[in-house]
């Protein structure tokens, strides 16, 4: 777990985590750019049904008929990493880098990037943040299959993420809120305090704002 905080704890000060894949960064755009090339395929970002690559897309279901069982996590692992490998062909969602700068200016939000994710990415994805020049409070990088990997339990009053699986936990923490970046990944996923981001990073700037 590699950690960097600068921001001073203030009662006052609503702590904000901001995911990386999916929110900051289109991810799963050069995930299947790079994954089409290699096996020949088309998909695009609604052949991502499952937050479960492994299981979403069909070449990963000949894959551990013919490999095994543990072979298309490991593949998907891969071309995670390989999608982070040349930071400067990653692209950023629309509006990201402008409301991260917006945001950081207000003087009520602690921003935090935080990330859960296997490590081996975690340099380049350093690389990133810094060439778009996105600015944050701190770093928090959590190791996928680590025991501290989940989010919901770092105090955060406010999460910006694109996790199914995290918006469920969501209901074991009513006093955050989760600031949902709709994906084919994580329909129809809801509690009370998750709210879906319609317009990506417009949703999120009106929201912040609302909350002056
Ligand atoms: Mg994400």
């Amino acid at each position: 777990m590699l950690e960097r905080k600068v921001a001073p704890k203030n009662a006052k000060i609503k702590r904000v985590a901001v995911d990386v894949d999916g929110v900051l960064a289109k991810f799963h755009d050069r995930f299947l750019h790079l994954l089409n090339k290699d096996f020949g395929t088309h998909y695009t970002l609604d052949d991502i049904a499952s937050w479960d690559i492994g299981e979403a897309l069909p070449v990963m279901k000949k894959i551990k008929e013919v490999f095994g069982e543990q072979v298309p996590e490991n593949v998907c692992w891969r071309y995670f990493d390989l999608a982070w490998l040349n930071p400067e062909k990653m692209e950023p969602l629309p509006g990201a880098v402008n409301a991260m700068k917006n945001l950081y200016l207000r003087q009520d939000l602690q921003l935090d990037i935080v990330t859960s994710r296997r490590i081996n990415s975690g340099r380049d994805m350093l690389t990133w943040i810094d060439f778009m020049g996105i600015p944050f409070h701190g770093i928090v990088v959590l190791d996928a299959f680590g025991k501290h990997s989940d989010k919901s339990m770092r105090g955060y009053d406010v999460l910006i993420d694109d996790s199914p699986r995290l918006a469920r936990k969501m209901a074991g923490h009513l006093k955050s809120t989760l600031l949902l970046f709709p994906a084919n990944h994580n329909k129809g996923v809801y509690t009370p305090n998750v709210l879906r981001m319609t317009h990506g990073w417009k949703s999120v700037r009106e929201y912040f704002n609302s909350i002056k």
